[in-house]
């Protein structure tokens, strides 16, 4: 069995609109192509922050800027008119627990893919993005805070049980090695999240993601993943594609590199409970 459930149906740009991505056609691209890869797992997990019920949970400029579509016909869009399982990516954001809460019980999604792409207010991945700079983490903070605080954030989000698949893990590190980069060794700051790992349920992603990016790995580091390994957590599988073409990127070695570790299956999602299936 391989899965790809971390799927936008478009790609992050405002003029992406639901109504010329959220189709019938749309959908059948991005299953053909998982068709083509052997790929029988399919999901879509759009970011939380494009829907306007969004704006309950958070009034941040970026909320403000992208919550426009109505997340009730998102969610009857993919039960009704697509076969791919129903998931939606939401941030984690301290002190809007019950709020985030209370948006996904109120719809029945198979899975919650988890997040932390702010760090108290400021934006970790915007890969130096210029319409947003006043939000940028690294140039607000140095490397050091910002790694801490996402670890410790991420953490809170594994405590917080909302979710059931902990998206792209080591997002902070998006940048690579030849931007910020903090001085201590990776493992120091992972080392709060890890703790949180040991006493939660949650899956942990292995995302292939990090291989389009800058960083040019997977997410999370081998090391880290090791980690959770050792602690019983187990593994999703995803591309956070935006496109069809992205969909299985990279799957041969991401199965390779988990069968090295001794992965030997990987979780499934339907209407929030897990089982798991063989990996490959
Ligand atoms: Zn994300
Ligand atoms: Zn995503």
């Amino acid at each position: 069995m391989l899965t790809d459930y971390h799927l936008h149906l478009r790609p992050d740009e405002k003029d992406a609109r639901a109504a010329d991505h959220f189709t019938v056609e749309n959908a059948s691209r991005y299953r053909e192509r998982a068709r083509e890869l052997g790929i029988d797992e399919l999901g879509v997990s759009e970011h939380v922050h494009r829907f306007a019920q969004a704006l309950t949970i958070s009034d941040h400029p970026w909320y403000r800027h992208w919550a426009s579509d109505d997340l009730d016909e998102y969610c009857a869009f993919v039960r009704e008119q697509t076969d791919l399982r129903l998931g939606i990516e939401v941030d984690y954001l301290p002190g809007r627990e019950d709020r985030l809460a209370e948006l996904v019980a109120t719809r029945d999604f198979d899975y919650v893919v988890g997040s932390v792409h702010f760090v108290d207010g400021a934006i970790v991945d915007l890969l130096g993005d210029e319409r947003w700079r006043d939000y940028d983490v690294w140039r607000l903070h140095d490397p050091d805070t910002v790694w801490r605080r996402y670890f410790e954030l991420l953490a809170d989000a594994v405590r917080s049980g909302l979710f059931d698949i902990l998206a792209h893990p080591d997002l902070v590190k998006v940048q690579g090695r030849s931007g910020p980069w903090p001085e201590r060794d990776p493992r120091y700051y992972w080392e709060p999240t890890l703790e949180a790992l040991a006493e939660s349920d949650v899956a942990v992603e292995f995302s292939t993601a990090g291989w389009r990016k800058p960083i040019g790995e997977p997410y999370p580091d081998e090391g880290f993943l090791r980690e959770c390994l050792a602690l019983g957590r187990v593994v999703a599988l995803s591309s956070d594609a935006h496109r069809p073409d992205q969909i299985g990127y990279r799957y041969d070695e991401a199965v390779e590199r988990l069968g090295a570790l001794g992965v030997e299956r990987i979780a499934v999602f339907e209407r929030r409970s897990r089982r798991l299936e063989p990996l490959g």
